[in-house]
């Protein structure tokens, strides 16, 4: 006998309100149930059609296998500093790493973009398993409505940061970004994209003129130590990476945030800094420095107070804007990527 495969139609999650308009009169619906729809998807974030109370019984009822888009949640684990790793699982069974980040005046979200990472740097638990899929943009959305469900508060900050690399799922992503912005509500000035730098991407990035800070993982103030750190990082000499970034600042009028990973005995000695210095001074850019979070199968160590301290000085010294970043959610193998890797999930 012959199998048939049954394609099923894309996700209602992450169409704007004029599409969804659109598909309620595919189902001989009345226009409003469009804006409704919306409402019921982006507001009470719904996990079927058959929750929403406002629509006609007998059509709720035939759409309830229609997919919306959301994940499940496979687990949670509240960390001290209440900091929250949610396991979220998509529709084919994969397993994704989404963190909640609260604070006195925000709720910040930390995103995947990729079902694991294809990037492999040497220091980070996703990179060590390998890469899956990319994420579609629904998968993306969800992550938001999912955190803000859970913690019944408004998301107000999302940083790209999780697992996987953005730049990798432009297309995506950039979707997402549209949807969390219009029909989430979430500033686009409130929302962070991470990258490792790929050739040609931040580029086309800033063709879009979007108010998104960008975020350059660079984590080595030379090429040599660089591509021993990330490897995809052959591909990118750091001057062209670093003329990319510039007139990514020129043509969007936005700064740059650059990442470095501190890592004890590795790249944290204050010549350093001072090279760090040399290649980011001149244009409107912001150090962020990420003393490492340790994991497994990987020999680093995080640098001592001091040192931190002193990398930091000389940056000042040098006018470089400058801060710390401690990654929360140390505690029960909870940060960057261990989650997943620990519960076993490839
Ligand atoms: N692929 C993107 C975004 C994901 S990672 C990127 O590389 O920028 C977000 C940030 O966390 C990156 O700067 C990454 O290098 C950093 N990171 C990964 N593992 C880490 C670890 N164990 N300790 C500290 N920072 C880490």
């Amino acid at each position: 006998m012959n199998q048939t495969s049954v394609v099923m139609p894309y996700p209602l999650l992450g169409r704007s309100l004029s599409d969804l308009t659109e598909w309620v009169k595919q189902q001989g619906q009345a226009t409003y149930r469009g804006k409704q729809l919306h409402q019921w998807l982006y507001e009470r974030g719904i996990h079927s059609i058959e929750e929403v109370s406002v629509f006609p019984k007998i059509w709720r009822q035939s759409m309830a296998d229609f997919p919306i888009g959301r994940s499940i949640i496979r687990e949670r684990v509240v960390a001290p500093d209440r900091t929250i790793k949610y396991l979220l699982q998509l529709a084919d069974g994969e397993i994704i790493e989404t963190v909640g980040i609260p604070s006195d005046t925000r709720i910040t979200v930390c995103v995947s973009s990729q079902v694991g990472c294809p990037m492999s740097c040497d220091f980070c638990a996703t990179g060590k398993g390998g890469f899956r899929r990319h994420l579609a943009s629904h998968e993306i959305i969800d992550q938001i409505l999912t955190v803000q469900q859970d913690l019944h508060q408004r998301v107000s900050h999302i940083v790209f940061m999780g697992m996987g690399e953005p730049l990798l799922n432009m297309d995506n992503v950039l979707a997402a970004i549209r949807c969390l912005n219009q029909d989430v509500g979430i500033s686009q000035r409130a929302m962070t994209l991470s990258t490792v730098g790929i050739p040609g991407h931040i580029r086309r990035l800033a063709q879009h003129q979007l108010q998104v800070t960008l975020a350059v993982s660079l984590h080595a103030p030379d090429q040599a130590l660089r591509e021993r750190l990330i490897p995809s990082a052959r591909h990118f000499p750091l001057p062209t990476l670093l003329n990319e970034c510039r007139d990514y600042v020129q043509s969007t009028g936005r700064r740059i945030s650059f990442e470095y990973v501190l890592l004890s005995t590795v790249n944290d000695r204050e010549e350093q800094a001072a090279q760090l210095a040399d290649r980011v001074g001149g244009f409107q850019s912001h150090v962020n420095l990420i003393p490492y979070n340790p994991i497994n199968d990987a020999d680093y160590q995080r640098p001592e107070r001091d040192r931190i301290q002193s990398f930091m000085n000389v940056l000042k010294s040098r006018h470089i804007a400058v801060s710390v970043r401690y990654s929360r959610g140390l505690a029960a193998n909870a940060a960057c990527g261990q989650l997943r890797t620990s519960r076993g999930a490839q």
